[in-house]
């Protein structure tokens, strides 16, 4: 059976995207515990491991209760999710699942330590890259934010984007506001309005739609960057 990836909605807009091939299931960011037991239960999943992000509430506060009921789960993450992680991530560090490479880029400004993992071409980026935005800068650190996204830049056009949140249609407004005459994002916002009323996921992107529709990885310059993430900040 081929790799199949399934989100499950927590809070109001977060995704917990389940990685499975055959009856294994990789989770990623799970801020919520129940529906993701009630999902490996209900699909008859066991669970080789749990992937972190970053150290965010709304990405890790269901991994202990998770593992108290799958005990010995290895737990992947940066530096800065310790303690529940027992696997200690950073940038170029690499390994295996479902048969797959799966490399690691470090992408910080969101948190100091944000990860995303690249499995085969499926990028599960946090809050560093949602479809058509970009996570807040909460460190301050605009340089490392924009070098994240520089990584993302050069992944293939074909990779697909399993971003943190489902903040599509919001990011998409405010892109309209800014580029009202950009064809491409008038588009995608029609799409994605009308997913939404169906409340359809709206991911994964690619990275190719992102560098038609995304703003923050089409910002040219640091300063470019600073203003467009600012101006979204208060919209
Ligand atoms: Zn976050």
């Amino acid at each position: 059976m081929l790799m199949k990836i399934h989100p499950i909605k927590a809070f109001s807009d977060n995704y917990i995207w389940v990685i499975e091939k055959d009856s294994i299931a990789v989770v990623v960011d799970p801020g919520q515990a129940s529906a993701v037991i009630a999902y490996l239960e209900a699909e008859a999943l066991e669970l080789g491991a749990i992937f972190l992000t970053h150290n965010h509430h709304d990405h890790t506060d269901g991994v202990e209760q998770i593992l108290a009921l799958h005990p010995g789960t290895p737990v992947y993450g940066p530096q800065e999710t310790v303690p529940l992680n027992d696997h200690i991530l950073d940038e170029g560090d690499t390994f295996e699942l479902f048969e797959k490479p799966v490399s690691v880029l470090k992408t910080p400004g969101h948190t100091d330590g944000h990860i995303s993992y690249l499995v085969g071409d499926a990028l599960f980026c946090g809050d560093a890259l949602f479809s058509a935005g970009t996570g807040r800068v909460f460190t301050g650190d605009y340089q490392a934010h924009y070098d994240s996204l520089q990584k993302f830049k050069h992944l293939k056009d074909t990779v697909k984007v399993y971003a943190g949140h489902e903040y599509t249609e919001t990011n998409l407004r405010f892109a309209k506001s800014i580029d009202p005459k950009n064809r491409k994002i008038t588009e995608a916002l029609a799409e994605v309005t009308a997913l939404r009323k169906e409340d359809k996921s709206t991911l994964p992107s690619t990275i190719g739609r992102e560098k038609e529709i995304n703003l923050f990885l089409q910002a040219e310059s640091l300063e470019d960057f600073i203003k467009r993430r600012q101006a979204r900040d208060h919209f």
